[in-house]
Protein backbone atom coordinates (compact mmCIF):
# COMPACT_ATOMS: atom_id res chain seq x y z
CA UNK A 1 0.00 0.00 0.00
CA UNK A 2 1.45 3.32 -0.69
CA UNK A 3 2.61 5.28 2.06
CA UNK A 4 1.90 9.31 2.17
CA UNK A 5 2.56 10.58 5.47
CA UNK A 6 3.57 8.59 8.13
CA UNK A 7 4.33 9.76 11.79
CA UNK A 8 7.42 7.94 13.86
CA UNK A 9 7.22 8.34 17.47
CA UNK A 10 10.98 8.19 19.03
CA UNK A 11 11.97 9.60 15.54
CA UNK A 12 14.85 11.17 16.82
CA UNK A 13 16.58 7.69 18.51
CA UNK A 14 18.75 5.37 16.91
CA UNK A 15 16.22 3.38 14.76
CA UNK A 16 14.01 6.00 14.07
CA UNK A 17 15.93 8.36 12.54
CA UNK A 18 17.27 5.91 10.38
CA UNK A 19 13.90 4.49 9.24
CA UNK A 20 12.53 8.34 8.67
CA UNK A 21 15.62 9.28 6.73
CA UNK A 22 14.87 5.67 4.54
CA UNK A 23 11.15 6.78 4.39
CA UNK A 24 11.66 10.33 3.04
CA UNK A 25 14.67 8.74 0.35
CA UNK A 26 10.97 6.83 -0.85
CA UNK A 27 9.17 10.03 -0.92
CA UNK A 28 6.86 9.74 2.07
CA UNK A 29 6.16 12.62 4.07
CA UNK A 30 7.62 12.15 7.99
CA UNK A 31 7.04 13.69 11.40
CA UNK A 32 9.12 12.67 14.06
CA UNK A 33 7.75 13.12 17.80
CA UNK A 34 10.80 12.80 20.47
CA UNK A 35 10.79 14.31 23.91
CA UNK A 36 14.82 14.35 23.55
CA UNK A 37 15.03 12.52 26.79
CA UNK A 38 17.68 10.34 25.09
CA UNK A 39 17.55 10.85 21.90
CA UNK A 40 19.09 14.54 20.16
CA UNK A 41 17.64 16.84 17.05
CA UNK A 42 19.26 16.94 14.44
CA UNK A 43 20.87 13.59 15.02
CA UNK A 44 24.16 13.51 15.04
CA UNK A 45 24.95 10.71 12.38
CA UNK A 46 22.14 11.52 10.21
CA UNK A 47 22.16 15.04 10.80
CA UNK A 48 18.30 16.92 10.05
CA UNK A 49 16.95 15.65 6.71
CA UNK A 50 15.33 17.93 4.38
CA UNK A 51 11.24 17.85 4.39
CA UNK A 52 11.18 16.04 7.57
CA UNK A 53 8.72 17.76 10.27
CA UNK A 54 10.54 17.32 13.84
CA UNK A 55 7.94 17.83 17.01
CA UNK A 56 9.50 17.55 20.40
CA UNK A 57 6.94 16.42 22.83
CA UNK A 58 5.62 14.05 25.10
CA UNK A 59 4.68 10.47 23.45
CA UNK A 60 2.13 10.32 26.56
CA UNK A 61 0.37 13.04 25.72
CA UNK A 62 -2.45 11.61 23.92
CA UNK A 63 -4.05 14.85 22.69
CA UNK A 64 -1.15 15.55 21.05
CA UNK A 65 -0.89 12.55 19.61
CA UNK A 66 -4.21 12.10 18.54
CA UNK A 67 -3.65 15.29 16.35
CA UNK A 68 0.23 14.14 15.04
CA UNK A 69 -1.98 10.90 13.87
CA UNK A 70 -4.90 12.62 11.86
CA UNK A 71 -3.86 12.81 8.09
CA UNK A 72 -1.41 10.18 8.64
CA UNK A 73 -1.83 6.98 6.74
CA UNK A 74 0.90 4.88 8.84
CA UNK A 75 2.24 4.90 12.26
CA UNK A 76 5.77 3.90 13.64
CA UNK A 77 5.92 3.34 17.77
CA UNK A 78 9.45 3.39 18.28
CA UNK A 79 9.27 5.84 21.45
CA UNK A 80 10.36 3.63 25.07
CA UNK A 81 12.98 3.78 27.42
CA UNK A 82 15.60 1.62 26.28
CA UNK A 83 18.80 0.63 27.73
CA UNK A 84 19.80 -2.01 30.47
CA UNK A 85 21.29 0.33 32.54
CA UNK A 86 18.56 3.31 32.30
CA UNK A 87 16.27 0.85 33.31
CA UNK A 88 17.74 -1.17 36.05
CA UNK A 89 18.54 2.72 37.70
CA UNK A 90 14.70 4.02 37.11
CA UNK A 91 12.01 0.61 36.84
CA UNK A 92 8.74 2.98 37.74
CA UNK A 93 9.62 5.62 35.16
CA UNK A 94 10.18 2.61 32.45
CA UNK A 95 7.42 1.46 33.16
CA UNK A 96 5.30 4.73 33.44
CA UNK A 97 6.70 5.67 30.33
CA UNK A 98 6.54 2.46 27.87
CA UNK A 99 2.95 2.01 29.05
CA UNK A 100 1.63 5.79 28.48
CA UNK A 101 3.49 6.49 24.99
CA UNK A 102 2.25 2.56 23.72
CA UNK A 103 -1.63 3.15 25.14
CA UNK A 104 -2.26 6.78 23.73
CA UNK A 105 -0.33 5.69 20.30
CA UNK A 106 -2.26 2.91 20.17
CA UNK A 107 -5.91 4.75 21.20
CA UNK A 108 -5.12 7.53 18.62
CA UNK A 109 -4.63 4.98 15.95
CA UNK A 110 -7.57 3.25 16.83
CA UNK A 111 -9.23 6.38 17.20
CA UNK A 112 -8.43 7.77 13.58
CA UNK A 113 -7.99 4.08 12.32
CA UNK A 114 -4.71 4.50 11.20
CA UNK A 115 -2.28 1.53 11.30
CA UNK A 116 -0.18 1.44 13.49
CA UNK A 117 3.50 -0.21 13.88
CA UNK A 118 4.54 -1.36 17.53
CA UNK A 119 8.22 -1.73 18.31
CA UNK A 120 8.37 -4.65 20.55
CA UNK A 121 11.66 -6.68 21.55
CA UNK A 122 13.44 -9.96 21.84
CA UNK A 123 13.42 -9.50 25.56
CA UNK A 124 9.96 -10.77 25.72
CA UNK A 125 10.95 -14.02 25.23
CA UNK A 126 12.49 -14.68 28.35
CA UNK A 127 16.10 -15.87 29.70
CA UNK A 128 14.41 -19.72 29.60
CA UNK A 129 13.89 -19.79 25.76
CA UNK A 130 15.56 -21.59 23.79
CA UNK A 131 17.08 -20.63 20.48
CA UNK A 132 15.77 -20.31 17.61
CA UNK A 133 13.25 -17.92 19.21
CA UNK A 134 9.73 -18.47 17.24
CA UNK A 135 6.61 -16.33 17.55
CA UNK A 136 4.98 -19.38 18.62
CA UNK A 137 6.82 -20.06 21.64
CA UNK A 138 6.34 -17.01 23.91
CA UNK A 139 2.71 -17.02 24.44
CA UNK A 140 3.72 -18.90 27.98
CA UNK A 141 4.74 -16.43 30.54
CA UNK A 142 4.72 -18.94 33.09
CA UNK A 143 4.82 -18.10 36.68
CA UNK A 144 5.46 -14.95 38.10
CA UNK A 145 8.80 -16.51 39.71
CA UNK A 146 9.83 -17.20 35.84
CA UNK A 147 9.18 -13.40 35.06
CA UNK A 148 10.76 -10.95 33.01
CA UNK A 149 12.64 -7.56 33.66
CA UNK A 150 10.64 -4.57 33.70
CA UNK A 151 11.62 -3.58 30.46
CA UNK A 152 10.27 -6.78 28.84
CA UNK A 153 6.95 -7.11 30.79
CA UNK A 154 6.11 -3.34 29.35
CA UNK A 155 6.96 -4.46 25.91
CA UNK A 156 5.21 -8.00 26.44
CA UNK A 157 2.24 -5.62 27.57
CA UNK A 158 2.35 -3.53 24.30
CA UNK A 159 1.47 -6.71 22.42
CA UNK A 160 -1.43 -7.64 24.76
CA UNK A 161 -2.39 -4.09 23.85
CA UNK A 162 -2.42 -3.70 19.95
CA UNK A 163 -3.72 -7.50 19.59
CA UNK A 164 -6.87 -6.44 22.08
CA UNK A 165 -7.45 -3.19 20.86
CA UNK A 166 -7.40 -5.03 17.39
CA UNK A 167 -10.00 -7.16 18.59
CA UNK A 168 -11.86 -4.73 20.36
CA UNK A 169 -12.01 -1.67 18.03
CA UNK A 170 -10.52 -3.14 14.43
CA UNK A 171 -7.45 -1.29 15.05
CA UNK A 172 -4.72 -2.47 12.47
CA UNK A 173 -1.66 -3.26 13.66
CA UNK A 174 1.86 -5.00 13.36
CA UNK A 175 4.18 -5.83 16.35
CA UNK A 176 7.85 -6.66 15.83
CA UNK A 177 9.99 -8.57 17.73
CA UNK A 178 13.25 -6.40 17.73
CA UNK A 179 16.26 -8.29 18.08
CA UNK A 180 20.10 -6.57 18.60
CA UNK A 181 20.01 -4.13 16.02
CA UNK A 182 23.54 -2.16 15.57
CA UNK A 183 24.55 0.37 12.95
CA UNK A 184 26.18 4.19 12.78
CA UNK A 185 24.76 6.51 15.76
CA UNK A 186 24.10 3.87 18.56
CA UNK A 187 25.43 5.32 21.88
CA UNK A 188 27.79 3.11 23.77
CA UNK A 189 26.40 4.98 26.56
CA UNK A 190 23.81 2.22 27.55
CA UNK A 191 25.57 -1.18 27.93
CA UNK A 192 25.00 -2.03 24.51
CA UNK A 193 27.90 -5.08 23.49
CA UNK A 194 29.11 -4.30 19.83
CA UNK A 195 28.88 -0.54 20.58
CA UNK A 196 30.98 -0.84 23.40
CA UNK A 197 33.69 -3.53 22.28
CA UNK A 198 33.94 -0.86 19.29
CA UNK A 199 34.76 1.91 21.39
CA UNK A 200 37.28 0.05 23.73
CA UNK A 201 38.99 -1.09 21.05
CA UNK A 202 39.21 2.07 18.93
CA UNK A 203 40.35 3.60 22.59
CA UNK A 204 43.29 0.58 22.68
CA UNK A 205 41.32 -0.04 25.69
CA UNK A 206 40.94 -4.19 27.10
CA UNK A 207 37.52 -5.73 25.53
CA UNK A 208 35.47 -6.73 28.66
CA UNK A 209 33.80 -10.19 27.85
CA UNK A 210 31.13 -11.33 30.25
CA UNK A 211 32.09 -14.34 31.87
CA UNK A 212 33.40 -17.44 29.43
CA UNK A 213 32.13 -15.32 26.44
CA UNK A 214 30.40 -18.80 25.15
CA UNK A 215 27.13 -17.01 24.96
CA UNK A 216 26.03 -16.14 21.65
CA UNK A 217 23.82 -13.43 20.26
CA UNK A 218 23.10 -12.39 16.17
CA UNK A 219 22.99 -8.79 15.41
CA UNK A 220 20.92 -6.71 12.28
CA UNK A 221 22.23 -4.00 10.64
CA UNK A 222 19.74 -0.48 11.16
CA UNK A 223 19.36 -0.48 7.24
CA UNK A 224 18.03 -4.24 7.01
CA UNK A 225 16.14 -3.71 10.07
CA UNK A 226 14.34 -0.21 8.80
CA UNK A 227 13.46 -2.17 5.63
CA UNK A 228 11.91 -4.57 7.35
CA UNK A 229 9.71 -1.86 9.35
CA UNK A 230 8.78 -0.59 5.94
CA UNK A 231 7.77 -3.65 4.40
CA UNK A 232 5.60 -4.77 7.06
CA UNK A 233 4.25 -1.08 6.41
CA UNK A 234 3.28 -1.50 2.76
CA UNK A 235 2.02 -5.19 3.04
CA UNK A 236 -1.63 -4.76 4.97
CA UNK A 237 -1.57 -8.67 4.64
CA UNK A 238 0.92 -9.18 6.61
CA UNK A 239 -0.64 -7.10 9.18
CA UNK A 240 -2.51 -8.66 12.71
CA UNK A 241 0.22 -10.20 13.53
CA UNK A 242 3.80 -10.11 15.17
CA UNK A 243 7.21 -10.86 13.84
CA UNK A 244 10.48 -11.39 14.74
CA UNK A 245 13.28 -9.14 13.04
CA UNK A 246 16.86 -10.11 13.45
CA UNK A 247 19.92 -11.43 11.89
CA UNK A 248 20.67 -14.85 10.83
CA UNK A 249 24.91 -15.23 12.15
CA UNK A 250 24.89 -16.23 15.03
CA UNK A 251 28.27 -15.54 16.83
CA UNK A 252 30.00 -16.25 20.25
CA UNK A 253 30.60 -12.87 22.40
CA UNK A 254 34.33 -13.84 22.49
CA UNK A 255 34.24 -14.49 18.99
CA UNK A 256 32.58 -10.91 18.02
CA UNK A 257 35.55 -9.48 20.80
CA UNK A 258 38.15 -11.05 18.60
CA UNK A 259 36.15 -10.12 15.38
CA UNK A 260 35.99 -6.43 16.45
CA UNK A 261 39.97 -6.64 17.58
CA UNK A 262 41.07 -7.70 13.97
CA UNK A 263 38.76 -5.73 11.75
CA UNK A 264 39.45 -2.72 13.80
CA UNK A 265 43.27 -3.33 13.67
CA UNK A 266 43.22 -2.60 17.32
CA UNK A 267 46.00 -4.15 19.73
CA UNK A 268 43.16 -4.18 23.06
CA UNK A 269 43.44 -7.32 24.69
CA UNK A 270 40.53 -9.50 25.10
CA UNK A 271 39.52 -9.49 28.85
CA UNK A 272 37.40 -12.06 30.44
CA UNK A 273 34.97 -10.29 33.37
CA UNK A 274 32.17 -11.29 35.91
CA UNK A 275 29.01 -10.87 34.51
CA UNK A 276 27.35 -7.50 36.34
CA UNK A 277 24.26 -9.12 37.97
CA UNK A 278 21.94 -5.83 36.96
CA UNK A 279 18.78 -7.69 38.99
CA UNK A 280 20.70 -9.69 41.13
CA UNK A 281 21.52 -13.17 41.42
CA UNK A 282 18.67 -15.63 40.46
CA UNK A 283 18.12 -12.91 37.41
CA UNK A 284 19.33 -15.09 34.39
CA UNK A 285 20.38 -13.89 30.72
CA UNK A 286 19.26 -16.27 27.62
CA UNK A 287 22.57 -18.28 26.84
CA UNK A 288 21.87 -17.97 22.68
CA UNK A 289 19.37 -15.38 21.53
CA UNK A 290 18.17 -15.70 17.79
CA UNK A 291 15.31 -15.71 16.11
CA UNK A 292 13.46 -17.65 13.65
CA UNK A 293 13.02 -15.56 11.04
CA UNK A 294 11.10 -17.42 8.96
CA UNK A 295 7.38 -15.84 9.27
CA UNK A 296 8.64 -12.25 8.28
CA UNK A 297 10.44 -14.15 5.05
CA UNK A 298 7.04 -15.16 4.44
CA UNK A 299 5.15 -12.67 4.50
CA UNK A 300 7.17 -9.76 2.75
CA UNK A 301 9.96 -11.97 1.43
CA UNK A 302 12.81 -9.75 4.16
CA UNK A 303 15.66 -10.88 5.20
CA UNK A 304 18.83 -9.26 6.52
CA UNK A 305 21.52 -8.42 3.48
CA UNK A 306 24.39 -7.33 5.55
CA UNK A 307 26.94 -9.70 7.15
CA UNK A 308 28.70 -9.20 10.46
CA UNK A 309 31.90 -7.68 8.76
CA UNK A 310 30.04 -4.75 7.20
CA UNK A 311 28.07 -4.61 10.83
CA UNK A 312 30.98 -4.16 12.68
CA UNK A 313 32.84 -1.97 9.95
CA UNK A 314 29.54 0.41 10.22
CA UNK A 315 29.00 -0.36 14.28
P1 LIG B 1 16.57 4.95 21.23
O1 LIG B 1 16.65 5.12 22.70
O2 LIG B 1 17.68 5.42 20.38
O3 LIG B 1 15.22 5.63 20.69
C1 LIG B 1 14.08 5.80 21.47
C2 LIG B 1 13.65 7.26 21.35
O4 LIG B 1 12.42 7.43 22.07
C3 LIG B 1 14.66 8.25 21.95
O5 LIG B 1 15.02 9.21 20.97
C4 LIG B 1 13.90 8.90 23.10
O6 LIG B 1 14.24 10.27 23.27
C5 LIG B 1 12.45 8.71 22.65
N1 LIG B 1 11.47 8.76 23.74
C6 LIG B 1 11.54 8.11 24.95
N2 LIG B 1 10.45 8.41 25.68
C7 LIG B 1 9.70 9.26 24.95
C8 LIG B 1 8.46 9.93 25.17
N3 LIG B 1 7.78 9.78 26.33
N4 LIG B 1 7.97 10.74 24.19
C9 LIG B 1 8.64 10.91 23.02
N5 LIG B 1 9.81 10.29 22.75
C10 LIG B 1 10.34 9.48 23.71
O7 LIG B 1 16.28 3.39 20.96
P2 LIG B 1 16.26 2.57 19.60
O8 LIG B 1 17.38 1.61 19.65
O9 LIG B 1 16.12 3.45 18.42
O10 LIG B 1 14.91 1.74 19.81
C11 LIG B 1 13.70 2.03 19.14
C12 LIG B 1 12.63 1.03 19.57
O11 LIG B 1 13.05 -0.28 19.23
C13 LIG B 1 12.36 1.01 21.07
O12 LIG B 1 10.97 0.85 21.28
C14 LIG B 1 13.12 -0.19 21.56
O13 LIG B 1 12.52 -0.74 22.71
C15 LIG B 1 13.01 -1.12 20.38
N6 LIG B 1 14.10 -2.11 20.35
C16 LIG B 1 15.37 -1.75 19.99
C17 LIG B 1 16.39 -2.71 19.95
C18 LIG B 1 17.81 -2.37 19.56
O14 LIG B 1 18.63 -3.28 19.51
N7 LIG B 1 18.14 -1.13 19.27
C19 LIG B 1 16.11 -4.05 20.30
C20 LIG B 1 14.82 -4.38 20.68
C21 LIG B 1 13.82 -3.40 20.68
Amino acid sequence: SPLKKVLITGGAGFIGAWLGRALLDQGVEVVALDDLSTGTWPNPTLGEPEGLTFVRGDCADAALVARLVEGCDFVFHLAAVVGVRRVVESPLRTALVNQATTLSVLEAAAGAGVPVLLASSSEVYGPLATAPFREDDAGSFGPPEQGRWTYALTKAAGEQLAFALGRERGLPFVVVRLFNTVGPGQSAAFGMVLPRFVAQARRGEPITVYGDGEQTRVFCHVADVVDALVALARTPSSWGRLYNVGGVESVSILDLARKVRERLGSDSPIRHVPFVQAFGDDFAEARHRQPDIGRIGQAVGWSPRRGLDRIIDDA
